[in-house]
């Protein structure tokens, strides 16, 4: 896998959300992007995703150019992805949910197959026994593992995941700790936005840090967590909020 952005600029309005992003990501690397309230790390997501095309740059995804591919056909090129609220179909029960996106690419292979292996992904999620529960009776933290568990059946080559911490029961975040860990020893690339810094710091072996939509550090958690640049963009952070 390799996945390279070139100056990607993605403006809302009179608000440049990026400002010329280049950034490379290979093989099965896990990459942690972090940075203050705005800085930019959800647009960057939604714009490798699909869900927005870039006003200028490129993305290419193994060579191929999918900046101007939507969020659909972004997932059938191998990039699975979270979002910060989930967004699971509330009135279908889990295993259908998990079905959905199976489906939706892969037909041929038929329902009783897509089945079985989500029951797979299910149980690895500890959620096999919820598999008939209709997705609103779920927790948040479930609602996450769901969206987790649903990726899985697109078989991407890279996960982004937007704050798969964030309000979650800490049982459920050991889970999801283990499934990043496990399912990134599989040889799958990630991309995981978090403010838990504690977290992230652990799982990631490379830290990107936005602000204000641009890239001011990129290197190893021990080396950024020391840079001066960083440690700027987060104070000013903290001053805003107080
Ligand atoms: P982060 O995820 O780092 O908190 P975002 O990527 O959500 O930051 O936002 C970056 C900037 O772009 C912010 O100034 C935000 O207000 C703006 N922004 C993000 N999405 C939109 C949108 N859909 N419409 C207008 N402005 C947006
Ligand atoms: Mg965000």
């Amino acid at each position: 896998m390799e996945l390279e952005i070139q100056r990607v600029v993605k403006r809302f309005g009179g608000i440049q959300a990026l400002n010329g992003i280049s950034l490379r990501i290979s093989g099965n690397e896990l990459v942690g992007l972090i940075g203050p309230n705005g800085s930019g790390k959800t647009t960057l997501v939604n714009t490798i995703g699909g869900v927005y095309q870039p006003d200028s740059g490129k993305i290419l995804l193994n060579g191929r150019s999918i900046g101007n591919l939507q969020a659909n056909n972004v997932v059938r090129y191998g990039v699975g992805r979270t979002f910060q609220v989930p967004r699971a179909f509330r009135r279908m029960t889990v295993m259908e949910n998990m079905l959905v996106p199976a489906l939706a690419l892969y037909p041929e292979r038929g329902r009783k197959v897509w089945e079985k292996r989500a029951r797979e992904v299910l149980d690895f999620l500890t959620m096999d026994h919820l598999r008939n529960d209709y997705a609103r009776s779920l927790s948040g933290g479930q609602q996450k593992l769901l969206e987790l568990g649903q990726i899985l059946m697109t078989e991407p080559e890279l996960l982004m995941l937007d704050e798969p911490f964030a309000g979650v029961h800490p049982r459920l975040m050991e889970t999801i700790f283990e499934y990043i860990t496990t399912v990134h020893a599989q040889g799958k690339a990630f991309l995981i936005i978090s403010h838990d810094m504690n977290s992230i710091f652990t799982l990631s072996q490379r830290l990107v840090v936005l602000s204000y939509g641009d890239i001011i550090a990129d290197g190893p958690p021990e080396v950024v967590k020391h840079d001066e640049g960083v440690i700027k963009a987060y104070l000013g952070d903290e001053a805003e909020d107080a």
